[in-house]
């Protein structure tokens, strides 16, 4: 194989942006021999200080390890940066054959090692996986996690392995990644009998969005539909209304919104 120049055209197709670090094309130990899987590392770099600021130790290397140590970096932003088209010495001694130096792709997500990884780094690390696979035509599987070639490593911290790789599956198959629905609804309130809060109408608005708000339910009430939609209590007529709901939709009639309920009410 020769220096994949390719690099910059693959990671573009990841839609997000992209940093060709000067002189990628031809830096490498050497041209790249082979791809038969993908490495994940975190930079262990420091805390703060901008988007990507392990660049120049993983472009040129550190005492007693010469760069290139990766052919990609990952900023904090998301953005991509194609450091070298060549062999990196980001895995040795490596437990796997295919992910080696010789024979895999190294990945340096920046982050110092406990801090948390901001979504759009993780979307962006997702998507240039599912890329990389595509390109050289490699299962998901071949995704690994340093720390699983490499036992005395514990990059890429924190990241369950099996679930980014489920999610690299979905890139790969162009479905929308799997973890997404789950993410949105983890971060949802949960409403129910007595609450007072702005989510609640919330759920007001979606419930006559759906069809279930039938006009005896504001008939009562003070400026009609527009004053029940504006109202941010959870009284017992909503929650008769979300019960109804949930019947319809086949969900436990609980009258609780909650991780059932929302991804029907909001349709994801
Ligand atoms: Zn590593």
């Amino acid at each position: 194989m020769p220096f994949l120049t390719q690099l910059a055209d693959v990671a573009r197709r990841t839609g997000g942006p992209v940093t060709e670090v000067a002189g990628w094309k031809t830096r490498g130990h050497g041209p790249q021999p082979e791809v038969q899987g993908i490495v994940c590392h975190h930079t262990a770099g420091p805390a703060g200080g901008g988007d990507y600021p392990s660049l120049a130790v993983v472009r040129d290397g550190r005492p007693g390890l010469d760069g290139p140590l990766s052919h990609f970096g990952i900023g904090r932003s998301g953005t991509i940066y194609v450091i070298a088209a060549g062999r990196c010495w980001h895995n040795a001694p490596s437990t796997s054959p295919r992910h080696d130096n010789s024979s895999s792709i190294g990945i340096e997500a920046e982050n110092n090692g406990v801090q948390p990884w901001p979504a759009a780094q993780i979307a962006a690390y997702i998507r240039l996986c599912a890329e990389l696979c595509r390109e050289f035509g490699l299962p998901a599987s071949r995704v690994k996690a340093h720390r699983e070639v490499n036992t005395a490593k514990p990059d890429p911290h924190s990241l369950d392995m099996n679930d980014f790789r489920a999610s690299v599956a979905a890139a790969v198959k162009g479905e929308p990644d799997p973890s997404w629905t789950e993410n949105l609804v983890k971060n949802l309130p949960q409403i129910r009998l007595g609450d007072d809060n702005f989510d609640v109408k919330t759920v007001r608005g979606c419930l006559f969005a759906r069809g279930h708000v039938p006009p005896a339910a504001y008939a009562g009430v003070a400026e009609g539909l527009e004053g029940w939609l504006k109202s941010t209590r959870c009284d017992t007529g909503l929650v008769e209304l979300v019960r109804g709901f949930q019947r319809a939709e086949g969900l436990d009639e609980d009258g609780f919104v909650g991780p059932k309920t929302w991804p029907s009410l909001l349709r994801v």
